[in-house]
């Protein structure tokens, strides 16, 4: 099935270097040749996923504000990496960081990577400024109060190269946000809190809108899906999946999984019909579908969709931006829900799971397909992939809406193999230790108003996330190895003075 994610690649960080007239024409043209250098290799290393587009040294503000307004409507440029190879007096940048509405990149970096201790001289000093050049255009960010990541060292070093990849990641989901659709299908599971919200003001901050659907909006696509339609997708099941018995071609069940089929398909037509890329249902509003979404909605994540479910649009939107900030890294990225613990004396665990809906990019071997009762919503046995996550670091990250601002909350995992296969577990799950552990993790995650429905992701760190963050304007509080819960309620006071 197709994979609904932006080609990276075919976005734009457009690399911007500020100077001045003071130095000649002779040091311009070097600052030029220098700049073009540093964005090609930029450019041409792949921990950086979207390309990197030298512009013109601008050295005036009306050049400035100019590139900005570009920058500003350029349909693929996704933010800016700014960098002061020598000093470029910052009143000029005033006007254009006054209208910028991409996210901005501080590149504070070197051309000469070492001092050239015998042939040191005031050429090479005023050729090789960033020293200071970078404090005054700092200031002046500051100054204007405008959101930007700052990365200091050697353009050269792979570490500093890394940083520009995150970040990129990070303003390509953001940018993807923007014009980005949520259906939210059936509305929400009824008198649950943390899936409401103000969705005017998330596509105010985010973007991204979200809109409500009847179910027979989908039920009438899914009734559309054609006999040999539906043969070919249980083929694509049989062909991928380990299939259980009852469920293989003249199996008892396999006339569910036609029907898991059926739904699928009427889904992913609903949503292409429209062009969204996220969605989110509830089992207790079904009307005119047989069974609740099961392997449907894993396969359109692993597809690139955002999902939420019990009409959870905070976390359909969040999967979806996770998912492309994941594109082309190794290790998945799924919807999640803290499910049940492990509250051990030799160490506590979470059992994280859903009802169904696991995305299968997290998947340690080949999942199996398998059907079971669901005792909730009052439908058919719903279809399922089931598997377990692969150990290894990973993060949960969720957004709240406090009702005056949205706060994110992150908790770096590390995802651990069960002593036991839990063989009679009929759903997808991974099992973590939550740092610094369960028992702060849980009281600083409770605290600050996370949601049991997080993402989860092998592919992303926390730094992905900040970026995120401080690009969308929203709080952050992470929870990791540092976290102490005393300082950690000092944060959310802070959080809660915030003016916004
Ligand atoms: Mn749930």
């Amino acid at each position: 099935m197709p994979n609904i994610l932006p080609k990276l690649e075919t976005l734009e960080a457009w690399f911007i270097t500020g100077s001045q007239h003071l130095y000649g024409d002779e040091a311009l043209a070097k600052v030029a040749e220098h700049s073009q250098q540093v964005a090609a290799a930029l450019d041409g290393d792949a921990e950086i996923p979207v390309r990197v587009v030298f512009k013109p040294v601008v050295t005036r503000p009306e050049e400035v504000c100019q590139l900005i307004d570009e920058a500003n409507a350029a349909p693929n440029c996704v933010g800016l990496i700014a960098w002061m190879h020598t000093f470029s007096p910052a009143k000029m940048w005033i006007a254009g960081l006054s209208n910028l509405n991409k996210p901005l990149l501080h590149l504070h970096t070197q051309f000469n990577r070492e001092l050239p201790w015998q042939t040191i001289d005031m050429d090479f000093m005023n050729l090789n400024q960033s020293a200071h050049g970078g404090r005054e255009f700092g200031f002046m960010c500051s100054r204007l109060r405008v959101a930007r990541k700052v990365v200091v060292g050697h353009w050269d070093d792979a570490q500093v190269r890394g940083e520009v990849g995150t970040w990129t990641r990070a303003a390509a989901a953001r940018h993807d946000l923007r014009s980005a659709r949520i259906a939210r299908i059936g509305d929400n599971m009824r008198e649950v809190a943390v899936t409401e919200g103000d969705k005017v003001a998330a596509q105010i901050t985010f973007g991204y809108s979200v809109n409500g659907y009847g179910l027979g909006d989908v039920a009438a696509f899914v009734s559309h899906a054609t006999e040999a339609d539906v043969d070919r997708l249980c083929s694509e099941y049989d062909e991928t999946y380990a299939m259980a018995n009852s469920l293989k071609p003249n199996g008892p069940h396999r006339p569910s999984l036609r029907d898991a089929a059926r739904i699928e398909l009427g889904l992913r037509g609903f949503l292409e019909s429209e062009g969204f890329v996220g969605y989110t249902d509830t089992f207790e509003n079904l009307h005119g579908l047989k069974q609740l979404p099961g392997i449907a909605s894993q396969r359109l994540m692993a597809d690139g969709y955002g999902f939420g479910a019990e009409g959870d649009w905070k976390a359909a939107a969040l999967v979806r931006a996770s998912k492309v900030m994941a594109a082309g890294l190794s290790g998945g990225t799924s919807f999640m829900e803290d499910y049940t613990y492990h509250l051990s004396p030799d160490g506590s665990q979470v059992l994280g799971a859903h009802m169904l809906e696991v995305c299968p990019t997290i998947a340690a071997d080949r999942p199996k397909c398998e059907i079971h009762p669901l005792g909730i919503g009052g439908k058919e046995d719903p279809v399922r992939l089931v598997f377990d996550t692969p150990a290894g670091p990973a993060v949960n990250a969720t957004v709240v809406d406090l009702g005056n601002r949205f706060r994110m909350v992150l908790n770096e995992v590390d995802v651990v193999t069960p002593p036991d296969p839990m063989s009679k577990l009929p759903v997808a799950r991974a099992l973590w230790e939550p740092k610094p552990n369960l028992k702060t993790a849980a009281a600083a995650w409770i605290y600050a108003g996370g949601s049991h429905h997080p993402v989860f992701s092998q592919a992303l760190t926390a730094q992905h996330y900040e970026d995120f963050a401080e690009m969308t304007g929203i709080e952050l509080v992470v929870i990791n190895s540092d976290t102490r819960l005393r300082e950690l309620k000092n944060q959310l006071l802070l959080g809660d003075l915030r003016k916004d």
